[in-house]
Order: C-alpha cells, then sequence, then structure tokens
C-alpha cells in the first residue's frame, strides 16, 4: 500500500542570497515524492552556480523555484561549516546513483529516463545501468545535442512515456533552464540535473580519487582532467573571497 506521508519542507539557508535545502536524507525525502507523484526538481548546487546566479537572474529564479537544492559542492560545504551546520556533501552523482539503485529495487520499478551527453555517451551510460541493474525500468534515452525538428518527437516520447525519474545531463545552466521550461510534460516526475554524469556513467571520464574528495579537492581533478575550465573556475576563488566577506568582513 501507498504511504500518504507527504514530506516536510526541508531547512533552508542562504549561501550569497541561494537557498539551498539542509535535510538528514536526501534521498528518504524523495523517495516520498515519487511515491506521492509530487513533481520536483532537484539542483546540485556549488560554488560555481553559486556565483553564475548574480549575472543569470534567470538561472537564480530557477534555483529559488526549484523543490530541492542539494549541497552538492565542497565550497558550499565549507560556506555552511563556517556558521556552524556541519552538513555532508551531497554530489549529485552519487544521489542519482542511489536514485537509480532504488527505482530499481522497487517492487515495481521506478520508470527512468535518460536525457543529454553525446549519442554514444548516453547509450554507453545506459548500457553499464543496464547490466549493473537488471531490473531498472530504463524507459528511454535521449543524446543533448538534438536537432531542432526533432524535438517535438523527443518531447511527445517523454509526455508518452511519463517517467518517473528524468536524468537531464546537458551542463549547467543549460540544463536547469531545460528543466525547468519542459517539466510540465511529466508533472509527477522527479528532474534531476545531472551534468557530465552520463560522461562519468559511459566511462569517458572519471571521478577524483577519493581522497581528494574527501578533501573537498574534487574541483582541483577536474581542472587536471578538463583544463579548458580554467576560466569557469575562477569563480572559485571569487566564491571563496565573498563567503568571507560575508561572515567576517
Ligand atoms: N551537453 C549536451 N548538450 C549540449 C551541451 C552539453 O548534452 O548541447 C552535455 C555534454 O556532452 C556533457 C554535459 O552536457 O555530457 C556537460 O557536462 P559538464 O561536466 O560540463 O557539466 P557541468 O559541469 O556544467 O555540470
Amino acid at each position: 500500500m501507498q504511504s500518504t506521508f507527504v514530506p516536510e519542507a526541508p531547512r533552508q539557508f542562504s549561501i550569497l542570497g541561494v537557498s539551498v535545502d539542509l535535510l538528514p536524507d536526501y534521498l528518504q525525502w524523495l523517495t516520498q515524492r515519487i511515491i506521492q507523484g509530487l513533481g520536483t526538481h532537484v539542483v546540485t548546487l556549488n560554488a560555481e552556480m553559486t556565483m553564475q546566479t548574480e549575472v543569470d537572474p534567470l538561472l537564480a529564479e530557477i534555483i529559488e523555484a526549484a523543490e530541492l537544492v542539494i549541497p552538492d559542492g565542497a565550497g558550499i560545504v565549507l560556506y555552511l561549516r563556517l556558521y556552524g551546520e556541519q552538513i555532508p556533501r551531497c554530489p549529485g552523482i552519487e544521489l542519482s546513483e542511489a536514485l537509480l539503485r532504488c527505482a530499481a529495487a522497487q517492487p515495481q520499478p521506478w520508470s527512468v529516463f535518460f536525457f543529454g551527453g553525446a549519442p554514444e555517451v548516453v547509450s554507453a551510460a545506459a548500457e553499464q545501468w543496464q547490466q549493473r541493474l537488471p531490473k531498472l525500468a530504463l524507459v528511454g534515452t535521449q543524446h543533448g545535442y538534438l536537432k531542432s525538428e526533432d524535438t517535438p518527437a523527443f518531447l511527445e516520447t517523454l509526455s508518452t512515456r511519463q517517467p518517473q525519474i528524468i536524468f537531464v545531463g546537458l551542463g549547467v545552466p543549460r540544463q536547469e533552464y531545460w528543466i525547468a521550461q519542459h517539466r510540465y510534460l511529466c508533472p509527477h516526475a522527479l528532474w534531476i540535473g545531472v551534468g557530465g554524469s552520463f560522461d562519468i556513467w559511459a566511462k569517458r571520464k572519471t571521478r577524483a580519487p577519493k581522497w581528494l574528495r574527501n578533501n573537498n579537492l574534487e574541483w582541483v581533478y577536474r581542472l587536471y582532467q578538463e583544463p579548458w575550465r580554467w576560466r569557469r573556475m575562477l569563480a572559485l576563488p571569487q566564491f571563496a573571497w565573498r563567503a568571507l566577506m560575508a561572515k567576517f568582513g
């Protein structure tokens, strides 16, 4: 029997004007919402994205409207620590993996959809997960380089299949714009922007080693793996400076 428990609204904390949600267990909260069929947009907040909201009011508005904003980046967790909030990092990729396992483990597996990444990437990611979780109800995939003439057919597919969880990997802020614009198609679904997770699941890229992740240094590894990110990453020292000024300035 389905529970009628409606998950409580999480406690919020403002990170330089962007609200992040503080919960002891994000997966459990989302599981309840999926069971209830409550449409949910999950934003995985990091320092770079926080700085982006200052020059992108639409992105700020979308994050504000999202039902759940998780502390994805090390910068967010360190910021929270400055104020005595001891919340562990909740990387979007790990939450997404937990959601996939949870979806496949249901007596009637929840349906999931992968959208984004290069054509060979999204199909390899799908294959990997299907092998790992044979019960996974992956009801479709779509790469993220769709021609405009093919878009209506894709939207129709989403609308007909009504997946319960939709993973959107188009990068920030494209995926956030896309979800905000199209979530009406599957109003009961959980939508989550997963950035480059398909590349990792497809084994085209790797995550930072655990010791770097545990020391809040995943960004160093990303810079090493994708040096062209350096310009985007200038937002990190800027964020650190703003965080210190907000606290001690
Ligand atoms: N991507 C896409 N369509 C586009 C642009 C990008 O599907 O038009 C994909 C790209 O192939 C990659 C992901 O979006 O898989 C972006 O990954 P990135 O690690 O840059 O994400 P971010 O750091 O912005 O979250």
